[in-house]
């Protein structure tokens, strides 16, 4: 009768260690695979398609920018966009997308130095702002329209230009020569 019991209760855990593994590695494990393998099988280096890019669990292609899917609650990009998965496919997604692909384009445009100097802390440090402002400052604005991004809110009045004459003012200024070490002469 004891005998019974404890081949049941040992069962019983077996039983419940086998659903466990189930549920925390095998499941997960094979989504993630099927995953990889929907995204190998999207993987298209023509792709110009946002659905085909926003489709994607963890990497895609899209105009020629590598796409790599994050948790991070904010999308970014330095040359390789950083999509978030939070985003979802639909016009937030598309307009979040051609943005950070906008954000490529100033790069490919200024360089590194110039871009991160003029272009990503200026983007970081405005990152508290409405979404209005946020996508009206000259740095964001040109990024929208590299990226093609029509927005229903209404942007501020001649950011275009003014986006357009900052990127030029930051593209034709010389670096400052701490750069590339300059000398100096003392009197
Ligand atoms: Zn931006």
């Amino acid at each position: 009768m004891e005998w019974d019991e404890f081949k049941n209760a040992i069962e019983q855990k077996a039983e419940q260690i086998k659903d466990e593994i189930n549920k925390k590695i095998v499941i997960p494990v094979n989504n993630a695979v099927s995953n990889i393998k929907e995204d190998i099988r999207n993987f298209d280096i023509l792709n110009t398609s946002e659905d085909v890019a926003l489709k994607s669990h963890y990497v895609s292609w899209y105009k020629n920018r590598l796409i790599i899917r994050t948790d991070l609650s904010r999308s970014g990009s330095f040359g390789i966009v950083f999509l978030s998965r939070n985003i979802g496919t639909g016009d937030y997604a598309k307009n979040t997308l051609n943005h950070e692909y906008g954000h490529t384009i100033q790069l490919k445009l200024l360089g590194v130095t110039k871009y991160t100097v003029f272009i990503g802390i200026p983007s970081a440090l405005s990152g508290g702002l409405e979404e209005l402002d946020y996508y009206s400052m000259p740095w964001e604005r040109s990024a929208d329209l590299f990226g093609g991004v029509k927005r229903t809110t209404v942007y501020l009045p001649y950011i275009d230009a003014i986006s357009y004459l900052y990127l030029a003012n930051v593209k034709l200024s010389p670096y400052p020569d701490y750069f590339y070490g300059g000398s100096i002469h003392l009197p």
